[in-house]
């Protein structure tokens, strides 16, 4: 789906740190960044750090319109965000992934009980990667 990016609204526990960080052992991001090329990663204007309390590097950033802009690169094609390293299905990282905004933050990999996105998947196999394997769920104490 190009234009805005898809939002799964039954965000799970992965969805905080998902995303080049999910696990130290097991992050499946970090072959892929497919997501990252996809959609336009559009936000909240006052989420750049050029409003008071942003922390999304405004540099890095382009007005939308009144109230949102997006990530550059995210808004063009190819699309690309700006903030994406490495080759998509290789290797990549997100270079501001504590300051990433919103709709990178929400969007998951792993659902609750440990299913994988399904949207994850669709795309991932457009560069060919195969699917996400089952969550490896945390251990109980
Ligand atoms: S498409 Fe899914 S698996 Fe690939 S980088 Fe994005 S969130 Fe991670
Ligand atoms: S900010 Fe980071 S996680 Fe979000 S689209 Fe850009 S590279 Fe990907």
């Amino acid at each position: 789906m190009n234009g805005a990016r898809e939002r799964i609204e039954s965000a799970r526990p992965f969805t905080h740190r998902a995303r080049f960080s999910l696990m130290e052992s097991f992050n499946p991001c970090l072959d892929c960044g497919i997501c990252c090329t996809h959609f336009r990663i559009s936000f909240y204007w006052a989420e750049a750090d050029d409003a008071p309390g942003g922390f999304v590097p405004a540099h890095m950033t382009e007005k939308l319109n009144h109230t949102m802009r997006c990530m550059k690169g995210s808004n063009e094609v190819p699309r690309r965000c700006s903030a994406l390293s490495g080759e998509v299905g290789k290797q990549v990282a997100c270079t501001i992934y504590e300051n990433r905004p919103t709709p990178c933050r929400e969007f998951p990999v792993y659902f609750e009980d440990g299913t994988p996105n399904p949207k994850c998947d669709e795309l991932r196999a457009t560069i060919g990667l195969p699917p996400l394997p089952q969550a490896p769920l945390p251990r109980a104490a």
